[in-house]
């Protein structure tokens, strides 16, 4: 069995001849750096977070600034080359990179300025949510972000964005205010609510489908300290329908996600539970410091707990947990799905496949996305199900070729058993690159309306290197 992910071995991918002359325009037109496959840092360049795509992109250029943007945007469509846009480089299916075409790196972009008297943030498309937590943090603030803080904002807030604090402020996209942005035309404008509305409506969920996001400008909450940690259980189906019932009462400020994985030799966990498969809640308080014991208590008591660390600590430190275990490098494979009810036959599903977790890097999150999430009306934003109660990822990850085969196989039989159980659609951000016949189910409702965008902004599909809505035509 091929996979997508496994098909694009370097020795198979194309060689294109870029036009020498429209390579020295460019080279001539961008202050960062042109990376072409002679170049001494190429094979390092071309490197992305999932060690699965290996790919050979006929030119890379580390923008240094939004002029460079514009140049490579208008580079890459008078070329007619694929255009692979990297943020923070996360995309499990391998968007920020491809082979043959133009990746435009926005790493080098990492410019952040906080506005605490407005509660605004302003940071530019190549940041991570650990710099901007770490930046926001000095004053007591913080948004909706990843709980990886190695992710890039831009993807992650491109597809909605889901994390500790999604059931108090939204999603990321929900604290969207406004965003630069490069259109496919080679045209810089700034969106918002009350500015080019299609587009920042697009943007909300859309991915990057719609042009380069130079910068992003967030609304800020008062998020000090958070009172949170990790809790483990045995694998039981009983630990996820009380958890269920639990967060659904539970104030906004208490953000949490379930997680099942296999036990990783954590100091606080006895050592008989190391390598076992396991339930666990992540949870996050974000109220008052001193009622975060008593709001965390019931999701202690879910069942028998195998070992816990929660603890008062900055707002940052929660979205780095899970950081060690997932290095860059590491080969994963992803699918997802929404859920509104956990029914007890899904429950049934989870359990069984869960209890064969292969890796102790991999793991299956459900992500609560009601709370604040819910309060935004549906049509608000491109982000279409926001009447699921979670978004559910498998993620499998693993570090040997080797195992390739026996890894994507656990995640599509998993994936496979809760279908019956779950919504059409998923969350983009959790597909995989076999998902792009999912891409309308995922926006439901609003898919016709973002193909009229999409027609608008990017008629020619420059940017296609994503879970793409075709432009008519
Ligand atoms: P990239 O690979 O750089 O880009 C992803 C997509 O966005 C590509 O299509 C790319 O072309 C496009 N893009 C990137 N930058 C721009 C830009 N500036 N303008 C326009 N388009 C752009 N998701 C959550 O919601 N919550 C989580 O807690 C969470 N945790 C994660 C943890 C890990 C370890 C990983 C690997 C992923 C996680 N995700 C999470 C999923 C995450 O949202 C996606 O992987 C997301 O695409 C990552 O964004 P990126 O900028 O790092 O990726």
């Amino acid at each position: 069995m091929t996979h997508p992910e496994l098909a694009t071995a370097p020795a198979a991918a194309p060689r294109v001849r870029l036009s020498e002359s429209a390579v020295q325009r460019l080279r001539a037109a961008v202050r960062g750096e042109l990376i072409e496959p002679e170049h001494a840092a190429y094979e390092e360049a071309r490197q992305v977070y999932n060690a699965m795509h290996d790919r050979r992109p006929a030119l890379i250029v580390h923008a240094a600034g939004v002029a460079d943007i514009l140049a490579v945007v208008r580079f890459a469509a008078e070329q007619g080359l694929a255009l692979a846009v990297r943020g923070g480089g996360h995309s499990v299916p391998g968007f920020g990179t491809c082979d043959g075409g133009v990746v435009l790196d926005l790493r080098r972009l990492r410019g952040i300025r906080v506005d605490p008297a407005r509660r605004r943030v302003r940071a530019e498309g190549g940041c991570t949510w650990g710099e901007l937590d770490h930046a926001t943090n000095a004053f007591g603030l913080a948004t909706t972000g990843g709980v990886v803080s190695t992710t890039g904002i831009a993807g992650l807030t491109l597809g909605g964005g889901m994390g500790y604090l999604s059931r108090r402020c939204g999603l990321s996209c929900d604290n969207l205010v406004s965003a630069d942005v490069v259109t496919a035309d080679g045209r810089f404008v700034t969106c918002s609510e009350t500015r080019e509305e299609d587009l920042f409506w697009a943007l909300r969920g859309g991915g990057g489908n719609f042009g380069v996001v130079t910068s992003f400008e967030y609304r800020l909450h008062q998020v000090g300290d958070i009172y949170g940690g990790a809790i483990f259980f045995p694998v039981e189906g009983d630990i996820l329908r009380s958890f269920q019932d639990r967060i659904a009462g539970a104030p906004r400020k208490l953000g949490a996600v379930f997680a099942f994985t296999k036990a990783a030799p954590l100091p606080f966990l006895p050592a008989e539970w190391h390598g076992k498969p396991v339930c666990a809640v992540i949870a996050c308080w974000s109220g008052a410091i001193e009622r975060g014991e008593k709001a965390v208590a019931p999701l202690r008591r879910l069942g028998p707990v195998a070992g816990a660390f929660i603890d008062r600590m900055p707002y940052p430190q929660i979205n780095t947990l899970f950081d060690e275990l997932l290095p860059a490098g590491l080969r994963q494979y992803w699918k997802g799905n929404f859920v509104r009810r956990l029914t007890d036959e899904a429950i049934a599903a989870h359990v069984d496949h869960a209890a064969r977790t292969p890796t102790i890097e991999s793991g299956t999150f459900l992500v609560p996305i009601d709370g604040a999430c819910h309060a935004v009306a549906p049509e608000a934003t491109a982000f279409a199900t926001r009447d699921a109660r979670f978004s559910t990822v498998i993620a499998g990850a693993w570090p040997d070729r080797a195992d390739d085969e026996a890894n994507v196989r656990w995640v599509r039989e998993y994936w496979a058993a809760l279908r019956p159980h779950s919504e059409e659609g998923g969350y983009v951000n959790f597909m995989s690159a076999d998902d792009q016949d999912r891409v309308e189910s995922n926006y439901g409702g609003h898919y016709q309306r973002l193909v009229a965008i999409k027609s608008r902004y990017d008629p020619a599909n420059l940017f296609r290197v994503n879970h793409n809505i075709r432009p008519l035509a």
